[in-house]
């Protein structure tokens, strides 16, 4: 399989639909989001002296804004908050000078080059190279009710609903670190968190794992999955099926006033499908060891291409390679001629 689209030719007018694009900019590296993995190649880029443009984002320092403390990441040895740490790497980024903007990136031409990018569907920027870092998002069940009680007691962010929860009785869904995470942050908060696991067993850490069984107020529901959530305007509580598929198969009514989905992550890279592959979940794919996409001058890092890892580390790492390459990809091309 030919792994690489043939490139455009070089200086080709950019075809921006005229009556929506109020500007166009032409930049030598553009990145695209704004968690450990933007940032950090924000901070390569920068160094390199590639002028790098930064857009934010729908969710400005990403996932780790809506996090607690962050244990794991070498050089903090008594941890760090997430928004802290993010603050940090924004920082450290604007000190060798990126550019760093609001804006989210709403469609791409990348079948033509130099690269275009739309931010907010009235501006053009014209890019000799692209770093996405686009990160992921929370998923959902797909319940109807997870609409319907949207803000009303369903959450997918214990950090920031938690306050409300104060006293009160909550459930957290998922047996992964991030559902442990949320669940062990709300027991300081409300009366009692159950975890709504549908295995007979936590995918978490160890660590992880004893902590919340150490926690008087966490109970922990093992094969168990959510039918349904009612209450009068808000949750009042959820509808369980216990050994789903079994002779025992029955069901359950948990009374609770939150409900907090911790099952993973979605990767956000809806808007580049079209011109970059991905993997059958939505990551994107790239040549292995390296950040490259199949599309010349396009680079993937952090959690848009990752769905083994996903940590704030390995996503810097990435963030760091993804820089590097587009800066020895911009080299070679433009070195002699700009
Ligand atoms: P994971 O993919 O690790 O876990 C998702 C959990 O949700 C699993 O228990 C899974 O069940 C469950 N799940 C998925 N879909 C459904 C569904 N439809 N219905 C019910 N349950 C479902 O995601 P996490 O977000 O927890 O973690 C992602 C990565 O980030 C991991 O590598 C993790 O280690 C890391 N992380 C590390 C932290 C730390 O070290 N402090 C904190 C948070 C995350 P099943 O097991 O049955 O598939």
């Amino acid at each position: 399989m030919d792994l690489f689209k043939p490139m455009g030719d070089l200086g080709e007018e950019p075809q921006e639909k005229k009556s929506e694009i109020k500007e166009t900019e032409h930049v030598k590296c553009l990145i695209i989001g704004s968690g450990p993995a933007g940032y950090t190649a924000a901070i390569y880029s920068a160094r390199a002296n590639m002028d790098p443009v930064l857009y934010q984002g729908m969710e400005p320092g990403g996932q780790l804004t809506i996090t607690t403390d962050v244990e794991n990441f070498p050089g903090y040895p008594e941890g760090v908050s997430g928004p802290a740490m993010m603050e940090d790497l924004k920082k450290q980024a604007e000190r060798f000078g990126t550019d760093i903007r609001w804006g989210v990136a709403t469609a791409v031409n990348f079948d033509k080059y130099p690269l275009e990018v739309t931010i907010d569907e009235k501006k053009l920027i014209v890019a000799d190279t692209v770093i996405i870092a686009t990160g992921a998002s929370a998923k959902y069940l797909g319940l109807e009710a997870e609409k319907k009680y949207a803000g009303s007691g369903v959450s997918a962010c214990a950090t920031c609903d938690g306050f409300f929860y104060k006293g009160k009785d909550v459930a957290v869904v998922g047996g992964g670190d991030t559902a442990c995470e949320e669940a062990l942050y709300l027991a300081g908060l409300a009366r009692k968190v159950y975890m709504i696991v549908r295995k007979p067993y936590l995918r978490a850490s160890k660590i992880m794992q004893h902590r919340v069984m150490n926690t008087p107020n966490i109970e922990i529901l093992f094969e168990h999955n959510t039918k349904d959530l009612y209450g009068d305007g808000v949750v009042e509580g959820a509808i369980l099926i216990k050994k789903k598929g079994t002779p025992e198969e029955e069901e359950v009514d948990l009374k609770i006033d939150g409900f907090f989905l911790a099952i993973g992550h979605q990767p956000n890279s809806d808007i580049f499908q079209e011109y970059i592959e991905t993997d059958d979940i939505g990551y994107i794919k790239t040549v292995p060891g390296t950040t490259r996409t199949n599309v010349e001058g396009v680079f993937a890092c952090g959690d848009v291409q990752d769905r083994v890892y996903r940590q704030a580390v390995t996503a810097a790492g990435t963030g760091a390679m993804a820089a590097i390459e587009a800066e020895r990809f911009w080299a070679e091309k433009f070195a002699q001629t700009k």
